[in-house]
């Protein structure tokens, strides 16, 4: 085991110890793979596996559309049909036990994939409108967040999500359930859904209440629309970081603007080259955004819903988006940036996987 000693000022090690057997060698997929990742940007409901859903409407007597294999029911034309799937999942999650189900269930396989820790969108009055109340809710999830813990060593904090087709009040409502059930491991806010047509400002109020105590702000922008959302985003709601924000390419002052305040955007590739770039990686903003000198975290989204997983974005990253291994480091120190961890967790954290990171690159082929 490395000491602190082991370190530069830089955060790099000084003197790495490649292994120079042949078979200690590791291709790029397997470093990506082992790369130590923070994960700001993945939704809970999006992130059931296609059994577990089945095995959950089952038992609640949800009716599912046909299919032959589960995984079948995750085949969809477009983000309406999506949102369609993804909301009727949630009819399926009613009891405690099943929210600390497909809580564990996610953070076990970002375990697996070396996410250390993970910032999780959740969505309380989807499940509300269920009939579920908020404690059952968050309390199943934090049962979901020690076990993930104990068995794995992950760790996880949660951001209750806004949908942004529902009304204003409805947002403010959500709040206020937060505020009248304050939890440690809900520690803010952001906003997803269709954008298009429901843009930020109409939640300035939820978000303004958050603020004032002392919840932290994230917001999907400028995924769909234009990039003044993000503009509004951060001065209106004061969003700490900016989840997708694709459209700010179309912009170079609003570019440059959140390139030199070091705005961390929290993009993810294989979802949204889905949705809005007809699967066309090569020319998905993120590599436009790369180079520029966007901060940078990748994160996969709703994994099974795409099909991917935490590392297959980052190896759709870097066969399709020019990004190399320092890019990768680039993004590891963004997602400890962007995180909303107390700055002495982040300063160790910076520290200890930037030892890591240069241990994997010493054994990269
Ligand atoms: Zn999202």
């Amino acid at each position: 085991m490395r000491v602190a000693s082991d370190v530069g000022e830089d955060g790099k090690v000084r003197e790495p110890e490649p292994d120079k057997g042949a078979d200690a060698l590791m291709d790029m997929d397997s470093f990506l793979k082992a790369i130590p990742k923070v994960s700001l940007h993945l939704h809970l409901m999006g992130s059931v596996q296609a059994r577990t859903a089945v095995e959950l409407c089952n038992k609640h007597n949800v009716p599912l559309p046909d299919y032959e294999e589960p995984e079948d029911l995750y085949d969809y034309p477009d983000i309406y049909k999506f949102l369609h799937m993804y909301d009727n999942t949630s009819l399926g999650v009613i009891d405690r036990e099943d929210f600390e189900r497909i809580c564990y269930e996610t953070l076990t396989e970002a375990a697996d994939h070396n996410v250390r820790y993970r910032e999780m969108f959740f969505n309380p009055t989807a499940h509300m409108a269920a009939g579920v109340d908020y404690d059952t809710c968050v309390d199943g999830l934090i049962d979901g967040i020690n076990a993930a813990r104990t068995d794995h060593g992950i760790e996880c904090r949660l951001i209750a999500a806004i949908n942004r087709m529902e009304t204003p009040e409805l947002g403010v409502s959500m709040v206020e359930t937060l505020l009248d059930h304050p939890r440690d491991e809900v520690i803010g806010i952001g906003m997803d859904y269709a954008e298009a047509e429901y843009p930020p400002e109409r939640f300035w109020k939820a978000y303004r209440m958050a603020e004032q105590a002392g919840l932290h702000l994230t917001a999907h922008q400028s995924e769909d629309a234009p990039p003044r959302n993000i503009e509004t985003c951060l001065d209106l709601l004061n969003c700490e970081r900016v989840d997708h924000g694709y459209h700010v390419v179309e912009s170079e002052a609003i570019m440059r603007r959140c390139r030199d305040e070091g705005v961390v955007f929290t993009c993810t590739p294989v979802s949204t080259a889905w949705v809005y770039f007809n699967d066309d990686f090569d020319n998905h903003p993120i590599g436009q955004m790369r180079e520029f000198g966007i901060k940078i975290s990748l994160d996969c989204d709703d994994p099974p819903m795409f099909k991917t997983d935490p590392t297959k974005d980052y190896i759709m990253a870097h066969n399709h988006m020019g990004f190399e291994v320092e890019d990768f480091r680039q993004c590891m120190l963004n997602g400890i940036d962007g995180s909303w961890l107390d700055e002495p967790d982040k300063r160790r954290m910076r520290r200890e996987w930037a030892i890591e990171f240069d241990e994997l690159v010493a054994q990269l082929d």
